[in-house]
């Protein structure tokens, strides 16, 4: 698992986890593969889950997955509000349905998984309340990673001037190729002639992203971005566009202890 950020912040556990560790799942989905929804033996991934949450402190109670919509939709875990909807299962992670979620829950453990779509955590020191986004193309054009901040300030008032964003590690504007379609929905969304389209019809997510937070109020100065490509390292991450579907899935965790 790796820190985020390198200072730890006193009360948040951060991070991600890398593929070739000492993980349990067999090639295409070695090592440490924690989604069993693309074919990898549910045994080999429940066990990786055990493996992190163990590096990571935490009991396997404590943490919930989201479960995509590839909508916008964004779960609220509050202290003082009605549980959201989950889904239970034998050994597995319960799940909320949604590409984004927030939370001032302490011992609340939120995790997606990822295979170039892009992870985003924002944390809000004053409460303290943290959310974690999952953005694809989709989530991206929907501009989610702004909707996650406004659901902190409306939900939590927190104060978008203070809160700190990580954009993790996603596939590149070097390797990620759009259709038409997908270019003209970002465009409708971020401009033309924005630095996130680069040449032969590639586009940077994370930079994106970067511009949907900031134009949601967040400082540039508090946003991080990893600027590590999914695609180009394939000794770190899967890849679903670099390995054709046939990988497996890293989580992002973020949780207030
Ligand atoms: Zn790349």
């Amino acid at each position: 698992v790796v820190p985020w950020p390198d200072q730890p912040i006193p009360g948040l556990l951060c991070g991600y986890t890398v593929r070739h560790s000492e993980g349990h799942s067999e090639p295409p989905f070695a090592s440490l593969n924690l989604s069993w929804k693309t074919g990898d033996a549910k045994s080999a991934v429940f066990a990786n889950r055990r493996l992190v949450e163990r590096k990571l402190g935490i009991s396997d109670r404590a943490v919930i997955g989201g479960r995509l919509t590839h909508g916008d939709t964004i779960v609220v875990f509050g202290r003082s509000l009605p549980v959201p909807f989950i889904t239970r299962g034998f050994d597995d992670w319960p799940v909320f349905d949604g590409d984004a979620a927030v939370s001032d829950i302490p011992g609340l453990v939120l995790v997606m998984t990822y295979a170039d779509c892009v992870p985003i955590v924002l944390y809000d020191p004053a409460r303290p309340a943290i959310a974690l986004v999952h953005a694809g193309w989709r989530g991206t054009a929907l501009q989610i990673a702004s909707k996650a901040a406004a659901a902190l300030n409306r939900t939590f008032s927190a104060d978008l001037s203070q809160v700190r964003a990580y954009i993790g590690p996603s596939i590149g504007g070097c390797c990620y190729e759009v259709g038409q379609d997908v270019h003209e929905r970002l465009c409708g969304a971020y401009g033309a002639r924005t630095s996130l389209f680069t040449e032969h019809g590639r586009v940077a997510l994370d930079e994106a992203n970067r511009q949907d937070l900031l134009a949601a109020g967040l400082f540039k100065s508090n946003i991080e971005v990893s600027g590590l490509c999914t695609s180009c390292r394939t000794d770190l991450f899967f890849s679903h566009r670099r390995e054709h579907g046939a990988t497996g899935r890293f989580g992002v965790f973020v949780g207030l202890i």
